[in-house]
């Protein structure tokens, strides 16, 4: 099988720089990662590929054997032009590639910048600080505090560090005893015979030895502990807003800094407004002589009572706007309007001398009001 292009490996133009080089590279080797991929063989292979092509790419030596000459120019006994030889061939075949040779040579530290926070791992393998979890809280509110911003506390429950193993999991004074799956080592190694890379122990992470669990924790490390928190809700939320209480979600585990918490706001329906986006829409009914006649009427809105002109001839289901009445913008600067939609109330019990009087109305209408419908029939 012919040896596939470097460059076609990493996905990367022949002109990539440093940088598009360890980037495309990072993106793959995290991908296809071994032990992101247990017992694939097709991922192994590609793993293999791609460090075997950053090796040669990153290398300004060996990339510019492999622009002059492809992989011949890693053949054992290849004599380049400039005397280049490759290595003799070592666990990787013929391409002569010896990965535990290169990770002496700075392999490693690539390695770790790339791993490192997948698997947690430090010099010594000591367990990094983690930071908490966020958490989140449903809140409904009613629209008028959505319109006002609110300040209410509420009760959640968090994750602490369990008070009698301060968050260690490990009975304090317990027995410590060598793990068995790290035999005491603290790191497991994996990979195959062309790369053997080491990793800390996934059961004793890292630390060499097993202490029996806490007992009040069972070994978890936490505890869950209710507080109340003042939380500050801004003037503008809506259905599904987050607001974020900085700092006040799940504790940080070995001094890592806490989670954040997030109110996820959804507002109640309202009786008389309906919400889009920022524009509240409402119906307000009118008699028939405030309709002919034009009016000053009053008309809720969110900060109270406001007076509002409808000129003569208003017909029912016409729109007015009132700007700036509607819910605030959250994120500051102005807000939306409120939308008037204007109803004509018809009396429904008359009498007989108020129907004297529609009739009378009735002569107001010297056209057919129907004529553009019907065509005048
Ligand atoms: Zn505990
Ligand atoms: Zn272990």
């Amino acid at each position: 099988m012919a040896k596939k292009d470097y460059y076609d490996i990493l996905g990367v133009r022949r002109d990539a720089d440093d940088k598009q080089l360890k980037k495309a590279y990072r993106k793959l080797a995290r991908k296809y990662h071994p032990d992101l991929n247990p017992n694939n063989k097709e991922a192994e292979q590609r793993f293999k590929e791609i460090n075997e092509a950053y090796e040669v790419l990153s290398d300004p030596t060996k990339k510019k054997q492999y622009d002059s000459y492809g992989h011949a120019a890693f053949e054992a006994g290849f004599q380049g032009a400039e005397g280049f030889r490759a290595g003799a061939g070592g666990p990787g075949g013929p391409g002569g590639f010896d990965f535990t040779v290169n990770r002496d040579k700075g392999f490693g530290s690539i390695f770790e910048d790339l791993f490192g926070d997948v698997f947690g791992a430090r010099k010594g393998y000591q367990p990094a600080p983690e930071p908490g979890q966020d958490l989140y809280y449903n809140m409904e509110l009613d629209l008028k505090d959505a319109y006002t911003g609110t300040a209410t506390h509420i009760n959640v429950q968090k994750e602490i560090p369990c008070g009698h193993c301060g968050g260690s999991g490990e009975e304090p004074g317990g027995k410590k005893a060598a793990c068995p799956t790290c035999k005491g080592k603290g790191s497991v190694e994996s990979g195959a015979a062309f790369m053997r890379y080491s990793s800390p122990c996934p059961q004793c992470r890292g630390r060499g030895s097993l202490s029996p669990p806490c007992r009040v924790c069972g070994g978890g490390g936490t505890a869950m502990k209710p507080e109340r928190i003042l939380v500050k809700i801004p003037p503008g939320v809506d259905n599904g807003t987050k607001v974020r209480v900085a700092g006040k979600g799940g504790a940080g585990i070995r001094g890592g800094s806490p989670g954040d918490l997030y109110i996820i706001t959804a507002i109640r329906p309202h009786s008389f407004f309906e919400r889009k986006g920022d524009d509240l829409y409402c119906e307000v009914p009118v008699t028939i002589s405030e309709a002919a006649l034009g009016a000053k009427i009053e008309v809720p809105t969110m900060d109270g009572i406001a007076s509002m002109s409808i000129p003569q001839g208003t017909q029912g289901g016409q729109l007015f706007r009132l700007k700036g009445k509607g819910m605030p913008h959250l994120k500051g600067g102005g807000g939306g309007d409120q939308y008037v939609k204007i109803m004509v109330a018809i009396p429904k019990g008359i009498s007989e001398s108020d129907k004297e009087l529609f009739r009378k109305l009735s002569l107001l209408y010297k056209e057919n009001p129907r004529e553009r419908l019907t065509g005048g029939r």
